[in-house]
């Protein structure tokens, strides 16, 4: 760390001048975020009410003509086979309109139980309504857990087989690795058990529940472990050029960048190691503080987050607000963080190879436009089991846009969507995205077509289709 007396004038007052310019325009986030953390965020999942259904974020919304909370198969599989239009919802933290229908929608809130678990051979079987954070515990119990897991466990399991959910690993990228078989029920009530190798099974994960409502969820679990998590700024070109070093170093990396920060020189590098170590004690609290200060600074002091990123990693002003931070945590608490601000999300995995001209432009863009917002970059191998998905079928990177809801994001997103494409970017499909069914149709090739014919097998008259799964993966 550099003396503070050496630097103080230039480094403070530069940081005065760019946290009085960014509050100014971005005090909407500030009360926002504050209101949001005052209320005690209340209604931070999907939520049915007053005959409303209404995703985390509040931003979709339908009134359905019937919502059913069924508890047993045969009820589910009944309402399956009698509705007209059908939609299922999990947690609803998916960031567009897939889990909309103004015909049917089914909750698994209340098909959410664990059939059985057998801990010698670290297999679980679960409804398909289990929350990810009640999977984790009961694991937990039995000292089993996941090798990884995405940024919240909020979502249903079923929510994340539809989207193939992705973390971030060198040997370990998705939950779906660890999926042994899954219960799916077509449009006319029929059951089908499929497991690895079957077609439809590959087409369920990621396929939006398009080809059937996912009522049961096998899992192959693993011993559970701790994690060592560090956080640091870094200097973002040294960084950049030793990727490769310290993605093989690491067992998981996430870089954060502030996207409308004037430099950019610096950003945050999240690593996890497996760990023999005993968790550090008061884990919890001292992440929940992190957590707050993180976000205090990203969401609602966004002028704070782009000083951050113009200053050199070193800068004394760079430790006082983003302290480098190390902590021994369970597995299970590893990768999840709590979040106190609602906001909107681009997500889209582009080859390995391309991602740091991919992320240069998609910041350049973004400081072209002054558009605040957090850049997420996290890493894949080539190991998703699903037919259609952002991280299919290569080694890849997740280029991740974590916008502030007090921003307008659509002209943005649509210019950060071109770049993305033109980098060979794969849409996440629980995220924005324009994609069309012919541009994953030329994107994915054989894949769409395999995905369309199983599909059209499971749901002939388009039963689970709403405008947003017809737009992307309808025929
Ligand atoms: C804060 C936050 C953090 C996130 N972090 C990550 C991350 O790290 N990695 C990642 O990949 N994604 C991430 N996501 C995206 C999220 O995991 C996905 O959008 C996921 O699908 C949400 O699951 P859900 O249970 O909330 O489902 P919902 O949003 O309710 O539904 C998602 C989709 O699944 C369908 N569906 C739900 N249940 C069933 C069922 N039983 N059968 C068939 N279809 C069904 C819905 O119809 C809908 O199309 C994150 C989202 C948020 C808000």
């Amino acid at each position: 760390m550099k003396r503070p007396d050496m630097e103080t004038d230039g480094v403070f007052e530069a940081f005065l001048g760019r946290v009085k310019d960014r509050l100014e325009t971005g005090w909407l986030d500030l009360v926002h975020g504050g209101l949001y953390v005052a209320q005690g965020a209340p209604d931070h999942e999907g939520h049915y009410r007053d005959g409303v259904w209404r995703n985390w974020t509040d931003s979709y919304g339908v009134r359905p003509a019937a919502y059913h909370l069924p508890a047993t198969e045969a009820d589910l599989r009944e309402i399956v086979a009698k509705a007209v239009k059908l939609r299922v919802v999990g947690g609803g933290h998916t960031f567009n309109d897939s889990p909309l229908s103004d015909d049917t929608i089914i909750s698994l809130d209340d098909y959410d139980s664990v059939l059985r678990i057998d801990p010698d051979a670290g297999t679980i079987r679960v409804q398909a309504g289990i929350r990810l954070r009640d999977l984790n515990r009961v694991l937990r119990d039995h000292g089993l857990g996941l090798p990884v897991l995405g940024s919240t466990d909020a979502q249903s399991i079923a929510g994340l087989v539809a989207t193939d959910l992705h973390g971030t690993g060198r040997d370990h990228g998705f939950l779906s690795e660890q999926i042994l078989a899954l219960r799916v029920i077509a449009h006319d009530g029929t059951v089908r058990d499929v497991r690895p190798g079957d077609p439809l099974f590959h087409a369920v994960i990621g396929g939006l529940g398009t080809c059937g409502v996912v009522a049961e969820v096998e899992l192959q679990a693993v011993q559970a472990f701790n994690l060592e998590k560090s956080t640091r700024m870094m200097d973002r070109a040294a960084t950049e050029d030793e990727v490769d070093a310290v993605l093989q170093a690491n067992d998981h990396v996430s870089f954060y960048y502030i996207g409308g920060a004037d430099e950019g020189e610096s950003f945050r590098m999240h690593c996890w190691r497996h760990t023999d170590a005993a968790v550090t004690p008061d884990w919890e609290k001292i992440k929940t503080r992190a957590e707050l200060a993180d976000f205090a600074i990203s969401a609602f002091l966004p002028g704070i987050a782009a000083a951050l990123a113009d200053m050199d990693e070193d800068a004394w002003l760079s430790d006082v607000l983003a302290p480098d931070q190390r902590l021994v945590l369970p597995g299970s608490h590893g990768f999840g963080r709590k979040l106190f601000y609602r906001h909107d999300e681009i997500e889209f995995g582009v080859p390995f190879p391309a991602w740091r001209a991919c992320v240069a432009e998609i910041l350049a863009l973004l400081r072209a436009r002054s558009f605040f917002s957090v850049v997420e970059v996290r890493f894949t191998p080539d190991a998703s089991r699903a037919l259609l998905g952002p991280g299919v079928g290569r080694r890849t990177a997740y280029i991740e846009l974590a916008t502030p809801m007090s921003q307008q994001t659509d002209a943005v997103y649509a210019e950060a969507e071109d770049i993305l494409r033109a980098y060979g970017g794969q849409p996440h499909l629980g995220k924005k995205t324009t994609f069309t069914a012919g541009e994953m149709r030329e994107t994915y090739g054989e894949r769409y077509v395999t995905f369309a014919r199983l599909r059209g097998e499971q749901d002939p008259g388009g039963k689970f289709l709403n405008a947003f799964t017809e737009r992307v993966l309808g025929t």
